[in-house]
C-alpha cells in the first residue's frame, strides 16, 4: 500500500521535501505541517505518531495504510518499533518485583494455628490432624482432617482461611459463569485456583480463590480488566461447583507458548500483534505467565477507557477478544 510521490500533487510533493526526517521530529512540531483538510489519505497520518522513542523510520516511508496494530493504546510505525513498544513493556513487567513463582511458602500463621488460637480447636485435636496429615504425605489439607475428626463446620475452615489471606468469604448469589468467562483466561484460573463469580453494580467483579488468596494474581486481572477486583475465598464445596460450572462455560480464544527468555517473550508478542493486528492489545504478567490481550473491535476497546460504561459492557464478549500466554521458564530454574 505504499503511495509513490509521483502519484501526489506537485505542490504536495514540495511539502514532502521540506518535512524533518522522523515521526520524532514530526511530533515535536505538529502545527508546521499544513491541515488535515485533505481527507481521508492524511488522517490516519496525523493520528498515528510512532510511539518508539529511537524509531528511524524516515517520514517517506509512513504513506502505509497501518491504523492497526495498536499496543496499550500506542502506535507502531512499522513492526520493528511496534516490537521495541513490546520489549519495553516486557521490561516494565519484570520490573515489577513480584516473583515468577506462585506462593508456597507464606509468612502467615498456619491455618491449624489460628483455629487454635481462636478456640476452635484443642491442642490435642490439632496434633491428631497434623498426624493424619503428615501419614498420608500431606494429601488433605488441615482444614480437611479436622472437619473429619473434629467436627469443624466447612465455614469454619473458610472464616479462618479469609482471616489467614486477609480477604473475605465471598457469596455464592448468582454464580454466571458466561458473564464473566471473558475476564481471566481459563488456564490461569487453573493455575492459581481460582473461579470469577459475577460483575457488581459498580465496576466491579468477585473473583473467588480455592484457599490461597494471592493478590499478586488478583492486581494482575485488575489491571488486565480495568475494574475493580474483590477477591475472597468460599467453602471448599462451594469452589469444586461454580469451577466445576466455570468450565462448562466457553472462554476467548486463548493460545500458549513457553520460552526460556523475556527476549523471546517480547519476539513472540510482537509476532503474535503483527499477524492479529488488533484494534488493543495490553500486557500484563502473572507470575511465570505474560498475558497479552487483543480487543479485535474498536469499539470495546474505546469503552475500555471511556468514563461510563454499564456493568453489562464491563467485561468484553469472548468473541471480541483473545489471549496470548507466555510462560517464561528460564533454564537455570528447576
Ligand atoms: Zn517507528
Amino acid at each position: 500500500m505504499t503511495m509513490q510521490i509521483d502519484q501526489f500533487p506537485a505542490k504536495r510533493k514540495a511539502a514532502i521535501h521540506e518535512l524533518p526526517g522522523t515521526w520524532a521530529e514530526i511530533a515535536r512540531r505538529p502545527e508546521s505541517w499544513p491541515s488535515t483538510r485533505d481527507k481521508p489519505l492524511e488522517h490516519a497520518f496525523f493520528l498515528n505518531t510512532c510511539m518508539n522513542a529511537d524509531c528511524k523510520t524516515s517520514w517517506l516511508r509512513l504513506w502505509r495504510w497501518r491504523h492497526v496494530p495498536r499496543f496499550e493504546g500506542q502506535w507502531a510505525c512499522s513492526p520493528e518499533c511496534m516490537r521495541a513498544l513490546v520489549e519495553r513493556a516486557v521490561e516494565r513487567e519484570l520490573g515489577d518485583g513480584t516473583s515468577l513463582e506462585p506462593i508456597k511458602h507464606n509468612h502467615r500463621i498456619p491455618l491449624g494455628l489460628l483455629m487454635l488460637s481462636l478456640g476452635w480447636i484443642t491442642q490435642e485435636q490439632l496434633r491428631r490432624a497434623l498426624d493424619a496429615q503428615r501419614a498420608t504425605g500431606g494429601k488433605a489439607r488441615i482444614g480437611a482432617w479436622l472437619m473429619q475428626q473434629s467436627n469443624l463446620s466447612e465455614e469454619q475452615v473458610t472464616r479462618a482461611l479469609s482471616m489467614q489471606w486477609g480477604c473475605p468469604v465471598l457469596s455464592l448469589t448468582s454464580h454466571q459463569p458466561e458473564t464473566v468467562s471473558a475476564l481471566v483466561p481459563r488456564i490461569l484460573l487453573d493455575t492459581y485456583g481460582m473461579v470469577p463469580l459475577r460483575t457488581g453494580s459498580a465496576r466491579l467483579a468477585y473473583l473467588a480463590f480455592e484457599d490461597r488468596m494471592d493478590s499478586t494474581v488478583a492486581l494482575a486481572v485488575e489491571r488486565m480488566s480495568g475494574i475493580r477486583i474483590e477477591a475472597g475465598v468460599v467453602t471448599a464445596s462451594q469452589f469444586l461447583r461454580v469451577h466445576e460450572r466455570m468450565m462448562g462455560a466457553t472462554f476467548p480464544k486463548a493460545q500458549l507458548l513457553e520460552v526460556k527468555t523475556s527476549g523471546m517473550v517480547a519476539k513472540e508478542m510482537a509476532a503474535v500483534i503483527e499477524r492479529v493486528r488488533p484494534h488493543q492489545a495490553k500486557l500484563v504478567r502473572m507470575r511465570r505467565y505474560f498475558w497479552l490481550r487483543l480487543w479485535h473491535t474498536p469499539e470495546f476497546a474505546r469503552s475500555a477507557s471511556g468514563p461510563q460504561v454499564t456493568s453489562s459492557s464491563l467485561l468484553p464478549r469472548i468473541h471480541q477478544v483473545e489471549d496470548v500466554l507466555i510462560s517464561l521458564r528460564p533454564e537455570h530454574a528447576s
